[in-house]
């Protein structure tokens, strides 16, 4: 197998090269370094199955040779992210998914598209099935990501139904876990970097809004066991455990320490207000569930920041 991720020096995307290796494929890793970072990939230099090509995926791609898989991973993430970066965000979800499916129906290859449980937005129905349609701002600030993953889904499904590319796509949901970038402003990396530093942790509006956090290593074995499925519709993966930001910030302090206090800051605008996955979908078809518990993941991370800051 050879393989292709695209945004493959990115938090999920390094976690998936890694899979890969792992599962015998050679890896094509293709990242233009905006908000990926080649420490990600640093421990598989070296690796004869692996080859890192710095490349902006919106531009024409070139690739000699085979090609098995196309998993396209490359996009800003972070809600700080795509308000820095909203062109580009923009771009790369509709310009850099249209290249990668040219790609992939010149290879004859399967591709994966990285979606996201932004399609839903503000959500009105929850927790959020698939066939769940969605409530999306397209002119809000987060529109830019939104809208561009639902014209890459859109995309996606047309370079299957018109070209017969055999297509997957996972709807991510709040992730969490090593490489993902201290200052990706996330609610996850900031508070855990806030409680080694001391500071107090920063919760926006009231804290009531509700969110749900996936372990990356259950995450990328959901990915992997859908890329090997034969499902072309979206498959939510995400862990279902909801808790508010506020309960949320609690477990940090207590899982993490730190002497800072709980304050408050404005929330952004359209922050979705509550987001569970149904998995329904996912257990049944793939027979995924989640397995890692918070305290378990958070410490994972916790540890990761402690060596990244070199702290004891
Ligand atoms: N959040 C927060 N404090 C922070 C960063 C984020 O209270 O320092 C909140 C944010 O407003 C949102 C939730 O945490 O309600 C998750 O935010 P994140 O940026 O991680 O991703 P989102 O789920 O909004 O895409």
């Amino acid at each position: 197998m050879r393989t292709l991720v695209t945004g493959g020096a990115g938090f999920l995307g390094s976690h998936l090269c890694d899979r890969l290796i792992q599962e015998g494929h050679e890896v094509i890793c293709m990242d233009n370094l905006i908000t990926g970072d080649t420490d990600n990939i640093a421990h598989l230099s070296g690796n004869k199955n692996f080859r890192f090509i710095k490349y902006d995926v919106t531009e024409y791609i070139f690739l000699d040779g085979p090609l098995d898989n196309i998993l396209h991973f490359a996009s800003p993430a972070s809600p700080i992210d795509y308000l820095e970066l909203p062109i580009q965000t923009l771009k790369v979800g509709s310009l850099g998914t249209h290249k990668a499916l040219g790609l992939a129906k010149a290879k004859k290859a399967r591709f994966l598209l990285a979606s996201t449980s932004e399609v839903y937005g503000d959500p009105l129905i929850h927790p959020q099935p698939e066939a769940y349609y969605g409530n999306v701002n397209p002119i809000g600030p987060r529109g830019v990501y939104d809208e561009a993953k639902r014209f890459a889904e859109a995309l996606t499904m047309a370079y299957h139904r018109y070209h017969g590319v055999d297509t997957r796509i996972v709807r991510i949901f709040n992730t969490y876990g090593p490489r993902m970038r201290l200052n990706d402003g996330r609610v996850v990396p900031s508070f855990l970097h806030q409680a080694l530093t001391g500071e107090n942790l920063t919760v926006f509006g009231d804290g009531m809004q509700t969110r749900s956090f996936c372990y990356v290593s259950d995450l990328i074995e959901g990915i992997y066991r859908l890329l090997c499925s034969a499902i072309n519709d979206p498959v939510n993966i995400g862990n279902p455990v909801e808790m508010t930001i506020m309960d949320f910030a609690k477990k940090i302090h207590e899982v993490a320490g730190g002497n800072g206090e709980i304050i408050f800051k404005p929330l952004p605008q359209d922050d979705p207000k509550v987001r569970q996955p149904d998995i329904t979908k996912a257990k049944g078809l793939l027979g995924w569930s989640p397995k890692v518990s918070l305290d378990e993941g958070i410490r994972e991370t916790l540890n990761y920041y402690k060596k990244k800051l070199n702290i004891k």
